[in-house]
Formats: C-alpha cells, sequence, structure tokens
C-alpha cells in the first residue's frame, strides 16, 4: 500500500512541488483514501482522486486601487473554483499578505471535502488577495474591495460560486464586496455569505465557525462519556472563530485561560469572563487593536510576545488562528500537560507531526474539515433563506447547526472507529469523499 501511495504523490509533486501547504493537505487526504479506493472496485480505473486533486478552474488577477495618499497599488486576485460536482464552488476569500497559489488550492481543496460532510449541497472553492486590511483606512479598505470585485464578478454568481468570508475578510469587507457586485449586476442576490443580518444574511453566522467547534470537541467528549464543563480551554487566534469558539466554551462551563493574535498571547489563569470577552471583541472588532491590550484592562494577566499558547496547561486545545500554527513540539508539550481533546478551529493549524502525535497518544483529534465546518454550513443554510426570501430565528439557526454538527461527528464514526479509538481525520476524509466521488462518477468525465 505505502508503495502505491508513494507513487501517487510522486506523480501529484512533479506538478506542484512549488506548493508545500497543498502538497501537505493532499498527502494527509491521500493517505487515508487510497487504502479506502483499493478496496472499493466501482473506483477503480476512474482516476478519481487525481481528478478531485486537480481545480476545475483558477482565476488569478491583477487589482489595482489607490490609497489614501493617491498612490496607485498593485495586488495580486485569485479564486480557486476546485470541485463542483455536489454544487455550486462555495468558500472563503482571505485578504491577508501571505496569500498565494499554493495556501489557496489547499484550502480549495479542503473545503471540498468539508462542504460535503456537512451534507449541504456545496461545492468547493476558495480565493482572496495578498493585500493586507491591517493599518488600511475603510476608504482604502472599500476601494480595494471594490476593485477586486469588479474582476471577480464575472466568474461568480448564485448558482455557480458563493464566496464568504475568512482571515482578513469580516462583515465590513463583505459589505463593500456585496456592494459592488450588486452594482455591477444590478440585481440583489445572495452572491456572497456572511452578509449583513438587515441585508440578507443569516443569524449567528458570525457566531458558527467557533460555536460549531466547541459543539464538535463537545460531541467527541460526550463520545467517551465526558463534557467540556470545568475544563480548562487553551485558544488561539482572537479573531472571528477564536472569539465565538470562547463565547461557546464559556456558556457551556468551560475555563478559557488564552486567546492570541499574531503579536503574542495573553494568560489569564483567572480564566476569561464574558466581560473579558466583550473587551477583546471591542479591541479587534472596533478598535482594531492588539491582543496585548488586554493587560491595559486586566493587568493581572501575561502577555508572552511572539509565542503561541500550547506550552499553557490545558483540558482542550482550539487552534484557531492559521494553518501550521501548532507542531510536532508543541504537540508533545499540549499531551505532556494532560491535554484530552484538540479541536481545529482554523484550518490545518495542526501539522503532520503534531497530528501523528495525538493520534499515537489516542488523544481526541478532529480535523478542521469537520470541526470548523458549522461556518460553511449556515453559510449554506444563509444561502437557502435567501432562495426562499425568509429568515429563521436565532434558535432555529442553532438548532439546525448543532444538528449539523452532531451528523458530522456521527459521518466521522462511521469511516473512523477503530478498537479503541476513532480516526476522526480518517473518518471524515472517506465520508467526505464517497459523497464527493461518487457524483463525479455519475456525472461522467467532465
Ligand atoms: P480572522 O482574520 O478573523 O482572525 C484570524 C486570527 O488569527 C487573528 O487573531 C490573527 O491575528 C491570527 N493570525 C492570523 N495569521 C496568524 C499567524 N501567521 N500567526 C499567528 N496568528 C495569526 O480570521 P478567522 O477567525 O475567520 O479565521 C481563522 C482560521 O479559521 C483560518 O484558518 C480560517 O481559514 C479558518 N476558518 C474560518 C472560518 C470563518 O467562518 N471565518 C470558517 C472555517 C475556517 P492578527 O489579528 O494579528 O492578524
Amino acid at each position: 500500500m505505502n508503495k502505491i501511495i508513494h507513487k501517487f504523490l510522486k506523480e501529484i509533486d512533479s506538478r506542484n512541488s512549488h506548493e508545500p501547504e497543498f502538497m501537505q493537505a493532499v498527502k494527509e487526504v491521500s493517505e487515508d483514501l487510497i487504502p479506502y479506493i483499493v478496496s472499493q472496485k466501482i473506483y477503480h480505473g476512474k482516476n478519481i482522486l487525481m481528478r478531485m486533486i486537480e481545480p476545475e478552474r483558477v482565476v488569478m488577477f491583477r487589482v489595482n486601487w489607490i490609497d489614501d495618499s493617491g498612490e496607485i497599488r498593485v495586488n495580486r486576485g485569485y479564486r480557486v473554483e476546485m470541485n463542483s460536482a455536489i454544487g455550486p464552488y462555495k468558500g472563503g476569500l482571505r485578504f491577508h499578505p501571505s496569500v498565494n497559489l499554493s495556501i489557496l488550492k489547499f484550502l480549495a481543496f479542503e473545503q471540498v471535502f468539508k462542504n460535503s460532510l456537512t451534507t449541504l449541497p456545496m461545492g468547493g472553492g476558495k480565493g482572496g488577495s495578498d493585500f493586507d486590511p491591517k493599518n488600511k483606512s475603510d476608504g482604502e479598505v472599500m476601494r480595494f474591495c471594490q476593485s477586486f470585485m469588479t474582476e471577480l464578478f464575472r466568474h461568480i454568481g448564485p448558482n455557480t460560486d458563493i464566496p464568504a468570508g475568512d482571515i482578513g475578510v469580516g462583515g465590513r469587507e463583505i459589505g463593500y464586496l456585496f456592494g459592488q457586485y450588486k452594482r455591477l449586476k444590478n440585481e440583489f442576490t445572495g452572491v456572497l455569505t456572511g452578509k449583513g443580518v438587515s441585508w440578507g444574511g443569516s443569524l449567528i453566522r458570525p457566531e458558527a465557525t467557533g460555536y460549531g467547534t466547541v459543539y464538535f470537541a463537545e460531541d467527541m467528549l460526550n463520545h467517551i462519556g465526558d463534557s467540556i464543563q470545568g475544563k480548562t480551554v487553551t485558544i488561539s487566534g482572537s479573531g472571528n472563530v477564536g472569539q465565538y469558539a470562547a463565547e461557546k466554551c464559556i456558556q457551556l462551563g468551560a475555563k478559557v485561560v488564552t486567546m492570541s493574535d499574531s503579536s503574542g498571547y495573553i494568560y489569564d489563569k483567572e480564566g476569561i469572563d464574558e466581560k473579558k470577552l466583550a473587551y477583546i471583541m471591542d479591541i479587534k472588532n472596533n478598535k482594531r487593536g492588539r491582543i496585548s491590550d488586554y493587560l491595559k484592562k486586566y493587568p493581572k494577566a501575561e502577555f508572552k510576545k511572539n509565542k503561541n499558547p500550547w506550552g499553557v496547561k490545558c483540558d482542550v486545545a482550539l487552534p484557531s488562528a492559521t494553518q501550521n500554527e501548532l507542531n510536532g513540539s508543541d504537540a508533545k508539550l499540549l499531551v505532556k500537560n494532560g491535554c484530552i481533546c484538540v479541536a481545529e478551529g482554523a484550518n490545518m493549524p495542526c501539522d503532520s507531526d503534531a497530528i501523528k502525535i495525538f493520534k499515537s497518544k489516542k488523544v481526541l483529534f478532529a480535523p478542521g474539515k469537520a470541526s470548523n465546518a458549522g461556518g460553511v454550513a449556515v453559510s449554506g443554510l444563509e444561502m437557502a433563506q435567501n432562495s426562499l426570501r425568509y429568515s429563521w430565528s436565532r434558535e432555529e439557526v442553532d438548532e439546525k447547526l448543532k444538528k449539523i454538527m452532531i451528523r458530522i461527528h456521527k459521518k466521522c464514526l462511521e469511516h473512523g472507529k477503530e478498537k479503541d479509538y476513532v480516526d476522526y481525520g480518517k473518518g471524515a476524509n472517506i465520508s467526505a469523499f464517497i459523497k464527493v466521488a461518487d457524483a463525479m462518477l455519475a456525472q461522467g468525465v467532465v
């Protein structure tokens, strides 16, 4: 089996070797899928995995805009339309200086599997730009978004490709992007998700990824007869996912002791309660400040500059910032300090070494494609509400989200259950693959 996997990866590598994040994601998935494909005759001779690894379409474009000093700036825009076998392309837009084709292809590839797991009819895509919204005025962000959409609009549509937010793309950016799309097309349609509630957005969408990650962690703990109540939790990130993961942990009676941003992490050993979290949300969302500002109001907490929080003792860890932010040494430290459950709020925050360690030590480990799927699931519910021209209440959406996370957990068990351990990664990969692969087979070689 190892030989077959090695041969396959060598071929993929020869075409994509300059894309390390994409190769990392493909390798992780292939190691689970190839043995499964070999065991299932219907997939033989169909080259199905190779077809899934190649994006259906990649669009790359220039984004010119004018900054506040009158200077013309040039950024690069992308949309990777990975797979539309089970529905229109769906996935976020990321605005961050690190954005490149490798990162977007890895995210789009993961998105195909994640969207399949939600059980909603959504294909997978991802896009974005190397534009950095940090330290830009509202006017600059608006001009950038308008220029970006002036090219992107011809490739997307409510039945074709429906982008959403991701790192650096929150409510403000979605508003500017939507405004420009509406102006160019002269139509008010659900072409983006993550919209404001008064203009087509869904209640609970901002909360959904963070809440869903915690619901999934709770499902894993419940499965072994435990719960998150009373547990000490470390969280990285303090953006959309981190904030709402913290909020749900607090609501469920857990103690959140860390949050972070790209400058370092704060450790509050007394726990970040609702009032303290509201202060963090104000710093990050309204003042666009740094996590270290937390100490201005809560000086008893500690700030560790340029460090991640994985050395802090905890029962549950929720990495919710960015890819490859938790490596093998971090994983060893977490295990040594007694961590029993890791659920990825971010996409691929744990590198391959870390995942191997969690599995070998039988730590409950949820891959992002399962645990953070709540965000895109509620985006799917936003699309449904837009089509119906109707909106569900907060309670209705939250209930649907909880049920979707339970269904994803069940799907992971179907193919991930081993003697005394659940391999959630393998379970997620195989369950997600079956739905997409079967649709591709039914639709012929297209
Ligand atoms: P935000 O931009 O709202 O927040 C990102 C957070 O991560 C910020 O605190 C940011 O710090 C921190 N961060 C970003 N890059 C780094 C880095 N290189 N090192 C350390 N910290 C970093 O993004 P989201 O919360 O929306 O997204 C976080 C993760 O969750 C991403 O992996 C995203 O793909 C994934 N995700 C998001 C979904 C969503 O619905 N939003 C859905 C599913 C997955 P700083 O403020 O300093 O930049």
